[in-house]
């Protein structure tokens, strides 16, 4: 099966590198992105930047369209929260990542974002796809809570057919049976997807674990495996965030899993053999 995603498919040792703005995805480095789980207001999203850019990460994430479980629940501000983390990202410098829910955003995404978001309830939503092919954007491609490694390189190939070279995988958690965790972290995944493929590789520990007090060490095991990044969900007030505010961390802690991710990154260059890339 593996030989038919043939875009995606790793053929040598070469890894594509995948920019987003300024930000970089792939080629050695751990990229580290950080924001609210949803864009709830302009003074949310400036002080989250802010917190972003102060402790080092480079890129913001925030969506204005939720896909949430119950209908009951905060759905995003919409259309209307594009403006906010675009101009929160720019104030602060940082590239900006934000999720359409559906083709009809995309066009207002693209307008506003330096990465297209496909989330893990839309992976194989081929029109989708498409269309975030199309705006020419990076796509960050979520693993759908069900799918194989195959699915979710058969759904990067859709948007790779497309044209568009730029994807960026991410491994956000599995459905499982533990009611401990909200999914389960596939590290191993992460990991086998970077042997099948020349894609960046990153994780989002918030999503696949739902606690914010496994969001440092998962990110730190992500590191020091060698994947490419993670995206996190970081709140300026946790505890009053609209969305996911049980596995969001506070600015203080996105500020120490950068230092330490750093220290991550110098052990093990520390001991990659002289001369070697
Ligand atoms: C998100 O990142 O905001 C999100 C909804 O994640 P997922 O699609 O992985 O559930
Ligand atoms: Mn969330």
């Amino acid at each position: 099966m593996s030989e038919s995603y043939r875009l995606a498919a790793r053929t040598s040792v070469h890894a594509t590198v995948v920019r987003a703005g300024s930000v970089r995805f792939g080629g050695g480095g751990f990229t580290l992105v950080a924001g609210p789980c949803s864009i709830e207001s302009a003074e949310q999203m400036d002080e989250a930047a802010a917190g972003v850019a102060r402790a080092g990460g480079t890129m913001l994430r925030g969506g204005a369209y939720k896909p949430r479980t119950s209908p009951y629940d905060f759905q995003g501000l919409g259309d209307d929260g594009l403006p906010l983390i675009a101009a929160a990202g720019a104030r602060h410098g940082l590239a900006v990542v934000t999720e359409a829910l559906a083709e009809s955003h995309v066009a207002l995404v693209a307008a506003y974002a330096d990465m297209i978001q496909i989330g893990a309830r839309n992976m194989q939503n081929v029109p989708l796809l498409r269309a975030a092919a199309r705006t020419g954007l990076p796509v960050l491609l979520k693993r759908g809570p069900s799918a194989t490694l195959d699915e979710m390189l058969y759904a990067a190939e859709y948007v790779l057919l497309e044209g568009n070279a730029n994807v960026v995988l991410c491994e956000r958690g599995i459905r499982g049976f533990d009611p401990h965790t909200r999914n389960v972290f596939d590290l191993g995944g992460a990991l086998r997807l970077k042997e099948l493929s020349h894609l960046p590789v990153i994780v989002d520990p918030s999503h696949a674990s739902g606690r914010r007090s496994l969001i440092e060490p998962l990110t730190l095991a992500a590191a020091a495996a060698g994947l490419d990044g993670a995206i996190v969900e970081m709140h300026p007030h946790p505890e009053e965030a609209r969305c996911d505010a049980a596995q969001a961390i506070d600015i203080a802690t996105f500020a120490r899993i950068v230092r330490r991710v750093e220290s991550v990154n110098a052990a093990l260059a520390e001991t990659e053999p002289a001369g070697c890339a």
